[in-house]
């Protein structure tokens, strides 16, 4: 099936506008602007509309279907988070406008800051990171500025254990650290041993996801703190997983130094293709004065009558800014939205709802699906997607049938300590008759491996393009329809 170009509607002489007689005199352009190369498409206006929102229509969303992508946390995002950034003193709120216009705007950022300092049980938050990945390079660099500050320039070292997220010892290094790889024990956790191995005089730091991207609570987590801390070193927590922790446990309560969160997982706003994000940072007290300014403050307490002015704080020791302007604003009305509308028990019942969600699908599939770490998980968990009597069937395989089923795959290939990792996400929207439509299909495809291989070899069956090189595909996007070719039709040759 290939979906056809909107010059193969074209129709010589048809039209989607009409254009009003002209109240100026005619003349032509000039013949070099006038490229024959660059024909336009001659259609109606019912046939642009269908074209295009068919085309949109091949992509899924989980506005369109489930979307199990792990790691990712796609739940849905509520359209109430999108009426309030539309809101034009949000949408058409400028950055270089006097303070006294913009009030409203920074009290919310005042106040998201403090939402996630609750949240995370941190002292300090900087709203101004563009994503997890940047709010990990703020906060190494953070680290690497406090310890520096102690006169620890010796401290260059950052511990990553190998269940982490490509970006951890992507931002470390990025941030002139030298990354070394802890491996994970039998049980999923951070090994121990390997760790105090590794805790000397150049130990700047350990960054540990957590639940780590097994979908895991890392069960030593305290433990793990305790040693980073006793060997001079501070602890990074990537926030990513946030989503099955909301009200049940802070991370500054651990003892974690600094945490990202990532705004467009946790607290809801659309994302993947490449963003835009948010990954704001919590630091814990002794961090506060290194933290990216400006930072959003009272500045004036007011008197009388006159309330507080909010306005921008610079932390004394800090970083500097790691993002021009102040961040992502329109993703901080959503988060703040989505935070209000549920309120702390609202939160609390996400998370719990969360890792419901996924027990309940790795309870119902594990009978079938390897299980390399059999534990209650949090809110995803990791499957191996092969069997040792289908040597044919890869996780890719059963990715790809999935979406026969109407499904958007899991995350796979990712944790890379899983082979054949296949990482299902549920999240907390979606409904019990959504969580079985999957685990028939989970069960129909298991069955398909054993009796009816090719099936899952050439799927899917229903999209316009089944297998495409994917590193091609987004590196070398065609953007261009063939042209040439419509001009053979409308002109013969
Ligand atoms: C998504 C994710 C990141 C990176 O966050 P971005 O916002 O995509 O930059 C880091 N760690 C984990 C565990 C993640 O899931």
């Amino acid at each position: 099936m290939v979906e056809p170009l909107i010059y193969d509607l074209s129709s010589l002489g048809r039209r989607g506008v009409r254009f009003p007689e002209p109240d100026v005199p005619h003349t032509d352009l000039p013949e070099k602007f006038l490229r024959k190369e660059l024909p336009l498409p001659e259609v109606s206006e019912p046939e642009v509309i269908r074209h295009f929102t068919r085309l949109s229509q091949l992509n899924h969303g989980v506005d369109t279907g489930f979307y199990p992508l792990g790691s990712c946390t796609m739940k849905y995002n509520p359209k109430i988070n999108e009426q309030a950034a539309r809101l034009p003193g949000f949408a058409h709120v400028h950055p270089l406008q006097p303070l006294e216009t913009v009030q409203g705007s920074l009290i919310l950022m005042h106040l998201l800051q403090e939402f996630l300092k609750e949240i995370g049980g941190f002292a300090g938050v900087t709203l101004q990171p563009a994503a997890g990945a940047h709010g990990e390079l703020t906060g190494v660099s953070i680290i690497r500025e406090y310890l520096h500050s102690i006169g620890e320039t010796q401290r260059n070292k950052i511990l990553i254990p190998d269940s982490a997220h490509g970006t951890n010892p992507a931002t470390s290094s990025m941030s002139g650290m030298q990354v070394v790889e802890l491996p994970s024990d039998e049980r999923g956790n951070v090994d121990l041993e390997a760790l105090r191995a590794e805790c000397d005089q150049n130990l700047a730091g350990l960054m540990l996801t957590n639940p780590n991207t097994l979908g895991l609570f890392e069960e030593q987590t305290l433990e793990v703190i305790e040693l980073v801390h006793e060997a001079g070193g501070l602890v990074y927590g990537d926030g990513a997983n946030m989503n099955a922790l909301l009200g049940i446990v802070r991370p500054g309560d651990l003892g974690f130094d600094v945490l990202h969160y990532n705004l467009h997982k946790t607290f809801s706003t659309p994302h993947g293709g490449g963003g835009p994000g948010s990954g704001p940072v919590g630091v814990a007290e002794h961090l506060v004065d290194f933290l990216p300014g400006p930072i959003v403050g009272i500045i004036d307490q007011g008197a009388d009558d006159n309330p507080p002015l909010y306005g921008f704080l610079q932390p004394q020791k800090s970083i500097g800014r790691v993002k021009s302007f102040h961040g992502h604003f329109g993703i901080f009305v959503r988060a703040f939205t989505y935070i209000l509308m549920h309120g702390a028990s609202g939160l609390r019942e996400v998370s719990e709802g969360a890792v419901l969600n996924a027990n309940y699908l790795m309870s119902q599939l594990k009978d079938i699906y390897h299980l390399p770490f059999d534990r209650v998980c949090m809110h995803e968990f990791v499957f191996e997607g092969r069997w040792p009597d289908a040597p044919d069937i890869h996780a890719f395989d059963i990715a790809k049938r999935l979406m026969d089923f109407g499904f958007h795959p899991p995350t796979y290939y990712f944790p890379l300590i899983v082979k054949e990792a296949l990482m299902i996400e549920p999240t907390e929207t979606e409904t019990l008759e959504t969580l079985d439509a999957f685990v028939d299909a989970m069960r129909q495809i298991a069955e398909e491996a054993h009796t009816d291989p090719e099936i899952l070899l050439t799927a899917p069956h229903n999209t316009p393009f089944a297998r495409l090189d994917e590193v091609q595909a987004a590196k070398q996007l065609v953007f261009c329809c063939q042209v040439p070719e419509f001009i053979k039709a409308v002109e013969g040759d």
